[in-house]
């Protein structure tokens, strides 16, 4: 084997791209580019039943998303290919064939109807359900009668029953397994697939891998890899187990916690590198940077140590998660916002697909005044919708707190008239309110009313967005222009004075 770093990620496709999934790519990732290694993608569909294509592509998209771009796999090609097990079935033959007639490996006639009931038997008997070795001495005349009678045989491989199998994890030290726990295991079942244990195997040897990181959950697979890698005459490579995610109750990760696949978080609106960023800290430290917990992707690859990765479990908090995008979001251009927001506003049918500069322009001002308040993208649509629309209900507790005042109508009517009056477009147009020039105006309309300027603020607020709180009442307004804001402050005195009318 030559000394490149060559590592891979190998989901199986039977569902969501999970994030646990996600942070062992990652790691990956991380380890191979700090290496100058290669990142190798494979698709572990020998579950013929569970794999679906559609799970296939959930994948790509979800490496793709995160930015992990692969080296070797499908699509992309390689020497190694092909990077799909269902494509690879000839060789796990071969090398099966190899270990069959080396002895290693044996035929196995029992049906799954017997050995399940022996293994019921064992349970019974408190005894630990390992596969009796039945089958271990056949003599070709027993196997001829066997094969006649129409069983199809696995294979499985004949592993020592005394000493230990032992490594030096990367990241959990020494790990030892004593070899009488395991029993002849399947490498080849009856219909011809290959096992995952048998697969993996074949698959890291001939693409060479290098260090194979993986889940915890992949930890007790790993003595029984070693001895297919004995058996098959291969080095193996080295193995590093990264701690499993666990919810904040400190149980395993589960859907009860909330979103635990990928595609839920790209749904929200968690921004590609704040997922990378987040996932990256689950389970290793990459101690303070300038920016606290926030890495760029070159930080993240430069400072990354499998070793210091911890063997404890690692809490995945949603809420973190959401900060951390905030933080993501507010360190955005405008610009680099707009890029993310158009499609979620898009969707949201409040933008249109074609939007011309001027709209495009008026979306950046949008999001100027809504960047510093939003955590996920997802949010965006409610945060700006009366921004795009003029058709919004006044929230009730608006309506109850501001619109039914008795006062409301006059301090409304006033402000009406002061905005009027202010130097509008065709004076300069290309200044139609500015922020001081409407504090300077409600200023002074406060004082003509003689009350606060908070009793002209809130008011005039739910008029222009139906609502109690947002930014800042004087932004927001400039960004809906003087037009808009004064149909607006129009329609809710209609709404107030109607209200008063029919004494609500
Ligand atoms: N297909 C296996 C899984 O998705 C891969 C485990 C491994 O990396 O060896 O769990």
């Amino acid at each position: 084997m030559s000394s490149a770093v060559r590592v891979r990620i190998a989901p199986s496709p039977t569902g969501s791209f999970h994030v646990g999934t996600a942070r062992t790519a990652l790691f990956n990732y991380l380890f191979a580019r700090q290496h100058g290694g290669t990142f190798v993608l494979r698709i572990e569909d020998t579950d013929q039943v569970r794999s679906t294509a559609e799970a296939v592509e959930t994948i790509f998209a979800g490496l793709r998303w995160l930015g992990l771009d692969w080296d070797e796999g499908p699509e992309k090609g390689g020497p190694f290919g092909p990077y799909r097990q269902s494509e690879r079935l000839p060789l796990y033959d071969e090398q099966a064939q190899k270990l069959l007639d080396s002895g290693v490996a044996y035929e196995c006639f029992c049906t799954a109807e017997e050995l399940s009931q022996r293994r019921e038997q064992m349970l019974k008997q408190k005894q630990d359900p390992k596969y009796d070795g039945r089958c271990r001495d056949l003599t070709v005349t027993q196997q001829e009668a066997l094969r006649a009678d129409g069983r199809q045989p696995a294979l499985r491989l004949r592993t020592p029953q005394t000493g230990a199998t032992s490594w030096t994890d990367l990241i959990r030290d020494e790990v030892s397994f004593e070899n009488a726990l395991l029993d002849d295991f399947v490498i080849r079942k009856s219909d011809g697939f290959p096992t995952y244990n048998f697969a993996v195997v074949v698959d890291d040897a001939t693409m060479e891998i290098s260090h194979v990181i993986r889940g915890e959950d992949g930890l007790s697979n790993t003595p029984r890899q070693l001895l297919l890698y004995e058996a098959l005459g291969y080095q193996p490579p080295l193995f590093g187990h990264v701690p499993l995610l666990l919810g904040t109750d400190r149980s395993k990760l589960s859907k009860r916690h909330g979103a635990t696949g990928l595609e839920e978080f790209r749904q929200r609106g968690v921004v590609p590198d704040c997922m990378a960023n987040f996932l990256a800290l689950l389970g290793w430290s990459a101690g303070a940077g300038e920016e606290g917990e926030l890495f760029t992707r070159e930080e993240l690859i430069s400072r990354f140590d499998l070793g210091a990765v911890n063997k404890a479990g690692a809490v995945f908090d949603h809420e973190k998660l959401e900060w951390m995008n905030g933080c993501y979001l507010r360190a955005l251009s405008v610009d680099a916002l707009a890029e993310l927001a158009v499609p979620v506003l898009v969707e949201a049918g409040l933008l249109s697909g074609n939007l011309s500069e001027a709209e495009l322009t008026q979306v950046r001002r949008v999001l100027a005044v809504t960047q510093e308040r939003i955590k996920l993208l997802s949010e965006l649509p409610d945060a700006t919708r009366y921004f795009f629309t003029a058709d919004f209900q006044y929230e009730p507790k608006a309506v109850s707190k501001w619109l039914t005042k008795p006062e409301t109508a006059g301090i409304l009517l006033r402000l009406i008239g002061a905005l009027e009056s202010m130097p509008g477009p065709a004076l300069d147009p290309g200044v139609e309110l500015t922020p001081w020039s409407l504090e300077e105006t409600v200023r002074k309309v406060a004082e003509q009313a003689e009350v606060s300027a908070g009793k002209i603020i809130h008011p005039a607020r739910v008029a222009v967005t139906g609502r109690t709180f947002g930014p800042g009442l004087f932004e927001l307004m400039v960004v809906l222009g003087k037009a808009e804001c004064l149909q607006r402050l129009r329609r809710a005195l209609d709404y107030t004075e109607a209200l008063q009318r029919t004494g609500e």
